[in-house]
């Protein structure tokens, strides 16, 4: 069987990303055309085969994609594909608004979605088998008329081979006699099971031989859009398509960045650039940036968690053999090996945590961390939570302290104005590279206000702040017994758009936790800037 990877020849599987089509039903995510252009750069840079950017003619937005991504989206190594379905029931090719908008999108490759259920064609569409069949057919026939690509996906294909094989059949059969390069099989309800697809690729893939290529579109309803695109490729497909995190409708389309590392790593087969798989972290964390959603943190092979150990007695032994505690080495997909600290850590955790770092710790620094630690998670803290304050707490025990900036005093006042309208604005003064600067911000609430004023002050000096912003902002009260008197811990999320950091702050006035956690997080940013001015 041609999944059969021990034979020493790497096959090629061509990622198709449809984070910018299917990737962006996903609830909450409202992606503008500059944002589209951004998450194609880096999908480009990523390296994947093919970037499908939308559907022409469905939405004023994706028409204005395809039309700036003519001039404003070099690509070097991805071929960018319009997406849209056949033509309509009984309708002609020549006068078909679908089929005009995908030659007008002016891509060479195009991607098109048709029927192989017969119960949706004769229930959904209400038409003929026959018809059906023709709809897939004619348009396929008239997209290489225009001297397109074609790729065909086959709608609720598993569905439809498992109820009517021969039907399912007669459609791609239709799809690759009238020129389409790609027969792409799809999970549209996400329901089928690894053993389910690739026992299907494998009839499909023996019955079209080399004639055509064989892909696979795969959905999470069942938990399975990875372990689908793996059991696809073992049927003989040689083409998956999914989303970057796995974004998409429902539960969300099968994930690339777990399903590129699976079949690079411990399939064998080649997939983006062998160079390029360290890209994976940055290009899953940028990308969750720009659509705004925060990484789920133990997402396989990119997440923050993913390699992140809180071993205890393990520890030194982790370091010594990290290959014996880790499946992959970490770093082979652009992520790293990270000792979580907490109060329960040893001084060998932190030791390793400083080399981690690149902090020289002497023995007496190292002891006042361990104290220092204990004392703080003490009174609320939990640097767990918060790898950059801890950073900063390390550096400043081993004798750092950062000049970015000195804070003399700040003032945050709220008003109310009339009945239930309140203002926030925040006054600072801080000492800058020998200029006292004093500035006052308004904000929607203390946190946002406070940080304006010290971007306001600071930012003309740190350009590259303009690249850090929070990403989340939580508060938890630590002593519910205490009501409003009790101890506030924040935690701030932050990124910018490369790596993200937490950091923390605790008091019983929740202004002075909140500017704690804030300004660690302004310190971070500034000090992992190489573009720092
Ligand atoms: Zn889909």
């Amino acid at each position: 069987m041609s999944g059969d990877v021990t034979a020493g020849v790497r096959r090629q599987i061509e990622i198709y990303d449809t984070t910018l089509r299917d990737g962006s039903q996903l609830e909450g995510i409202s992606l503008t055309v500059d944002d589209k252009l951004r998450v194609a750069e880096q999908l480009d840079w990523l390296g994947v085969h093919y970037i499908e950017g939308g559907w022409p003619g469905a939405n004023p937005k994706d028409d204005e994609f395809f039309r700036r991504a003519r001039t404003e989206l070099p690509l070097d190594t991805s071929t960018l594909v319009a997406f849209g379905s056949t033509r309509r029931k009984l309708g002609k090719v020549d006068s078909d608004e679908t089929l005009k908008h995908l030659v007008e999108a002016g891509t060479g490759t195009v991607c098109i979605v048709g029927k192989s259920w017969d119960y949706h064609v004769l229930e959904a569409l209400e038409t003929t088998l026959d018809e059906g069949e023709a709809m897939v057919g004619d348009s396929i026939e008239f997209l290489r008329g225009n001297g397109l690509e074609v790729m065909f996906d086959a709608e609720h294909f598993f569905d439809g081979y498992k109820r009517n094989p021969e039907f399912a059949l007669r459609v791609l059969e239709a799809a690759a006699t009238k020129g389409a390069t790609t027969l792409v099989l799809c999970d549209t309800n996400g329901g089928a099971l690894p053993h389910e697809v690739e026992a299907a690729v494998a009839d499909v893939v023996s019955h079209f031989k080399d004639d055509v290529k064989v892909g696979v579109h795969l959905h999470d309803d069942a938990g399975c859009g990875v372990a689908n695109a793996l059991a696809g490729v073992r049927g003989g497909a040689t083409q998956v398509q999914g989303t970057i995190n796995g974004y998409g409708e429902r539960t969300g389309n099968c994930n690339l960045t777990t399903i590129i590392p699976n079949l690079a790593l411990k399939m064998g087969c080649r997939t983006i650039p062998d160079d390029r798989l360290e890209r994976l972290t940055p290009v899953s964390h940028h990308i969750a940036e720009l659509v705004n959603m925060p990484l789920n943190p133990q997402q396989p092979y990119v997440g923050s968690s993913a390699f992140a150990h809180k071993a205890g007695l393990h520890v030194s032994a982790i370091a010594r053999r990290p290959d014996a505690y880790e499946h992959v080495k970490p770093d082979a997909v652009g992520n790293g090996t990270r000792f979580v600290v907490s109060e329960l850590a040893g001084k060998s955790t932190l030791q390793l945590k400083a080399k981690e770092l690149g902090i020289e710790m002497d023995g007496p620094a190292l002891n006042e961390v361990v104290d220092t630690l204990k004392r703080l998670e003490h009174e609320g803290y939990h640097f767990e939570a918060a790898d950059g304050s801890l950073e900063l707490l390390m550096r400043r025990a081993a004798g750092w302290e950062h000049d970015f900036f000195r804070v003399e005093s700040f003032r945050v006042i709220t008003d109310e104005i009339g009945s239930r309208s309140f203002t926030t604005e925040a006054t600072i003064k801080v000492h800058v590279g020998g200029d006292r600067i004093v500035t006052t911000a308004e904000g929607n609430g203390p946190v946002n206000a406070l940080d304006k004023a010290l971007r306001a002050a600071i930012g003309s000096r740190y350009p590259a702040l303009d690249h850090v912003h929070l990403t989340d902002y939580k508060v938890r009260v630590l002593d519910t017994a205490k009501g409003t008197a009790a101890v506030t811990r924040v935690l701030i999320d932050s990124t910018d758009g490369e790596r993200s950091w937490s950091t923390i702050g605790v008091s019983d006035n929740i202004i002075e936790a909140s500017w704690q956690a804030l300004s660690d997080s302004i310190v971070y940013g500034l000090l992992h800037n190489t573009a720092t001015a």
